[in-house]
């Protein structure tokens, strides 16, 4: 059976044209800083998005967690955004390995934090409080673009509070294709950028690389996070094997992210119609925005199972399950997946009854 795979953008394969990147790259060894082609995507990366450094890692978390114990000290505080991934799926490694205190603060739908409630946040220099130290924000969020305005005006905020800012940019070129609206995702990912003092993006999403993502910053910042990087056992050696598929995902899978949306939108409107035109689930499902390449689909928690049952049967794979009193899928379009495959998963809803 064809397995149409919506689970994740982190299941794509590299093409053979990365593989074959692979295959050629010049190699050293990144603990000593020899590897020519680790040294070629950090300096391609940094220049491209208005940075002085970067350093290639084994994930993003990785890099976040990098970032992270490089703007706090032990007993500094950060803020972050209750749903996002540097607050909860890090396993809460920066309050287990960086002894940094998270303040989470509520989402708001558009996925933005508030800016009163970050001010709010923001302690007082007193003896009774944790050193809030860093904002950090997460652009795309549940697939969602924040606007180009709030993280200016978080940018600003953070420079009057004498704050760091961090972005996990996870799927930043998803924001930037986005934004850019057919125009430049890579002026548009340095207009985002030139908001964050650091930036961690990964290679291994939508853009199609099998491993690695990125942390950006400043010469000193970098230098401070290639420690951290050490300490938390992401040095690795002959990585050019790897950095040559990230180089090649730079330079190639960039632009292509439009077609993971252009996707997209063709899932959601065949989930509308499909939706609507059904009388077991007219009621009963909601579809979400979904502005680049994430949707979510929410379903009356009595048909999850049969419509879960169903999508299995088809060989269409997604997230979710139940939660609280309800029900969500998430469907994310990449690289592997094209129109055949969001027929397939538009026909199981029509067809559902
Ligand atoms: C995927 C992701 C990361 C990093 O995940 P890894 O699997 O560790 O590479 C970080 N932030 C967000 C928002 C993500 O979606």
């Amino acid at each position: 059976m064809n397995i149409s795979d919506f689970r994740s953008d982190t299941v794509t394969r590299p093409t053979a044209a990365m593989r074959d990147a692979m295959l050629r790259a010049e190699v050293g060894d990144d603990v000593f800083g020899d590897d020519p082609t680790v040294n070629a995507l950090q300096a391609f990366a940094a220049e491209r998005l208005g940075f002085e450094a970067a350093l290639f890692a084994p994930s993003g978390t990785q890099c976040n967690l990098m970032a992270l114990m490089s703007h706090c000290q032990r007993g500094d505080e950060a803020i972050v955004g209750q749903q996002w991934h540097t607050y909860r799926w890090e396993a809460g490694g920066m309050a287990v390995l960086g002894s940094i205190q998270p303040q989470p603060l509520e989402n708001a739908p558009d996925g933005t934090i508030p800016l009163a409630a970050i001010r709010g946040a923001i302690k007082a220099d007193d003896a009774h409080f944790a050193r809030t130290r860093l904002i950090a924000l997460e652009n795309t969020t549940g697939g969602l673009v924040l606007p180009l305005a709030y993280q200016r005006d978080v940018r600003a905020l953070a420079t009057e509070a004498g704050l760091a800012a961090h972005l996990d940019g996870a799927r930043l070129f998803n924001a930037a294709v986005a934004d850019a609206q057919g125009g430049d995702p890579w002026a548009a990912a340095r207009d985002i950028a030139r908001n964050f003092d650091s930036l961690s993006m990964c290679l291994s999403k939508g853009l199609g690389a099998p491993v690695g993502s990125l942390l950006l910053g400043s010469k000193d910042f970098i230098a401070r996070a290639h420690r951290v990087r050490k300490m938390l056992g992401g040095g690795m050696r002959q990585a050019g094997i790897l950095a040559a598929a990230g180089l090649y995902a730079l330079q190639h899978h960039v632009q292509r992210l439009a077609e993971d949306h252009a996707n997209m939108a063709a899932l959601r409107a065949g989930l509308i119609d499909a939706v609507q035109n059904n009388a077991r689930l007219s009621e009963r499902v909601q579809v979400s925005a979904a502005p680049t390449n994430i949707l979510w689909v929410d379903v009356d928690a009595s048909l999850i199972d049969a419509l879960k049952r169903r999508l299995d049967e088809a060989g269409v794979r997604v997230t979710g399950g139940r939660y609280g009193g309800g029900a969500r899928l998430r469907f994310v379009t990449h690289l592997d997946v094209g129109p055949a495959e969001v027929r397939r998963a538009v026909s199981v809803f029509r067809e559902f009854q």
